[in-house]
């Protein structure tokens, strides 16, 4: 077979001469661990959601831990978490000594699912942890009424989703905390990055706190997460394009939408997504994104492997692991396109030529 012409790969940030500009000039200042740019990034990107405040990390998994650790989670409690999610959520509740317990997502939108988290509270559950995932908002303000005054606080993980909003007001702002990433994958990027956003003075300042490991009269363990200068000044300058990058990513899923509705196809649409991933079921998972490879288009799972699939996660439990049939369609079924804003017209197009092949084979 002929080798194609284009490669799309299945995301690639998009940095531009002024981000190039941003970095080149922190590092020639001489002043490149954590500092100025560093605060102006946490103002500029809690301004952006809307909250009080923001402490900058080096990844998202280190911001969900600071995050945990904030609200004094430790050995004894339990963090309930969708099982569809990255591996990388289940290791930072793990860092505290908590127990993760795993929940079921929706059919629609694929988000953790409340009815399954009203089963799995108990009398230890002191956190759940809500990712927005794939771009879409998870039904928080159902989540919020389940935690109503138990106090059991609410961590947002906005990883893929910063940016959108439910009635105008942005996700992140909707919990007692919330984190980002800014992996080289993610809506915006620093290379490597995280932060942990919170309408809390209190919360802020233990963050803060946990963070300081010299200077102190009296010893304690803290966690040396910071990000660096030069990746705050990119991650600054990244800020600055988020809405157009949204734009973009919507943009081209309308495309594919409007292939997928020429086909007969049904496309998903779920409610104000900023599409990190463009979502498709497919009836023949591996062999969609096989063939689609094989044409140049990285497609692939958007979930690599749900939680309860890991053997050592099962073993470690002992639950009953059969209760996550909506995980269960959704890692079987979902097939993820490629949408990102640094994709150009003609790949765009050249895409929607291979979903043409892909969904009338
Ligand atoms: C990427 C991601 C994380 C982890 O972020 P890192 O910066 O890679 O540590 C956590 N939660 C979700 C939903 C993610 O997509």
């Amino acid at each position: 077979m002929k080798m194609p012409c284009i490669q799309i790969p299945p995301s690639k940030p998009n940095i531009r001469q002024k981000d190039l500009d941003a970095v080149k000039e922190v590092l020639e200042s001489g002043m490149i661990a954590s500092g100025e740019q560093v605060r102006l990034f946490e103002d500029e990107m809690s301004a952006y959601v809307g909250l009080r405040g923001g402490i900058a990390t080096s990844s998202g998994t280190s911001a969900i831990h600071l995050a945990l650790n904030a609200l004094g989670i430790g050995q004894g409690d339990e963090v309930i978490i969708p099982t569809y999610v990255c591996a990388s959520v289940f290791s930072a509740v793990n860092y505290t000594g908590a127990k993760p317990v795993l929940a079921d997502v929706e059919l629609n939108g694929f988000n953790i699912s409340p009815e399954s988290i009203a089963h799995k509270i108990s009398k230890r559950t002191r956190c759940i942890l809500v990712p927005h995932m794939f771009g879409s908002p998870a039904r928080i303000k159902e989540i919020l009424e389940i935690a109503g005054e138990s106090g059991i606080r609410i961590i947002e993980d906005c990883a893929q989703s910063i940016g959108s909003l439910i009635g105008g007001r942005k996700l992140g702002s909707f919990g007692d905390m919330a984190v980002c990433s800014f992996y080289a994958t993610k809506v915006f990027t620093t290379g490597q990055g995280g932060m942990v956003l919170t309408g809390s003075h209190e919360l802020l300042e233990k963050c803060r706190d946990l963070m300081k490991y010299d200077g102190r009269a009296n010893y304690k363990v803290s966690y040396n997460y910071s990000l660096t200068d030069f990746q705050a000044a990119l991650g600054r300058s990244q800020l600055k394009d988020l809405n157009e990058f949204i734009k973009r990513r919507r943009e081209i899923a309308g495309i594919y939408d409007d292939v997928f509705y020429d086909l007969g196809v049904r496309p998903m649409r779920p409610k104000d997504s900023i599409y990190f991933r463009y979502i498709s079921d497919t009836s023949d998972l591996d062999a969609y994104i096989l063939k689609a490879r094989k044409l140049g288009l990285f497609c692939g799972k958007p979930v690599f492997k749900p939680l309860h699939y890991y053997k050592e996660i099962q073993s470690s439990f002992g639950e009953d692991f059969k209760g996550f049939p909506n995980s269960d369609r959704a890692y079987g079924r979902l097939l993820f396109i490629p949408d990102y804003p640094a994709m150009s017209d003609e790949m765009v197009e050249y895409a929607c030529g291979i979903i043409k092949t892909l969904w009338t084979a």
